[in-house]
């Protein structure tokens, strides 16, 4: 298996439309099995296809569960250990909460944008369907981080990204922090040493983050 290339802000295949996967090929097979690979090497809880270069909606997901944002859910609904694959999904999503924003239990990361860290707000609920790798159908009811992490990769399917979601401040901050970043595409790979000028840009983006964490 291969560890593949992370795709930075900037690369188009990220702000895209991916594509209906047509065939479940061999290629996809293996597409998979380098995707879940890199997942874990990043380490990161979800990958797009698109993250890799290929604007195909395919994602996966590797959550083991724990993630301070299900202790909010009763103890019947928390999940439990689950990672998967999903090729052609459908997302639909129930209850948004009607308040602000809590960065203290709702802070999401991408792969895509090193460095960064703000607050989304999402629904709780959501129900992914689409087929497995064998093209047999899935049906996941996912609740809390899950359900928040099918979120976030669903919309790198269709080119958004988690800070084109921010609101006030959030947005306001994330808007300075990337222009000071001047992501420009390239990308990044998992385990091996970083190029310069990344790891410059990225140490300062996090004590910026922790300048504003302070204030
Ligand atoms: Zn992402």
């Amino acid at each position: 298996m291969t560890i593949l290339p992370i795709r930075i802000w900037g690369d188009p295949v990220l702000h895209t439309r991916a594509h209906e996967v047509t065939e479940i090929t061999d290629e996809i097979r293996t597409l998979v099995a380098n995707m879940i690979e890199t997942m874990k090497e990043a380490p990161g809880v979800g990958l797009a296809a698109p993250q890799v270069g290929e604007g195909l909606r395919i994602f996966v997901w590797n959550y083991e569960g724990g993630h301070q944002w299900d202790r909010r859910l009763p103890v019947e609904e928390r999940p439990g250990p689950s990672h998967g694959v999903v090729i052609n999904p459908d997302l639909e999503l129930f209850d948004l909460p009607d308040r602000e924003v809590d960065p203290a239990t709702e802070m999401e990361g991408c792969l895509s944008l090193p460095g960064l860290q703000y607050p989304v707000l999402r629904y709780q609920k959501a129900v992914l369907t689409g087929t497995d790798v064998e093209g047999q159908p899935i049906r996941i009811e996912a609740v809390g981080w899950l359900a928040r992490i099918f979120q976030h990769e669903y919309d790198h399917l269709n080119g958004t990204l988690y800070v084109q979601r921010l609101t006030g401040q959030w947005e306001e901050r994330a808007r300075a922090a990337m222009a000071e970043a001047d992501f420009q595409g390239g990308h990044w790979v998992p385990g091996e040493e970083e190029e310069e000028p990344r790891p410059r840009i990225v140490r300062r983006l996090r004590d910026r983050a922790r300048q504003l964490k302070r204030r």
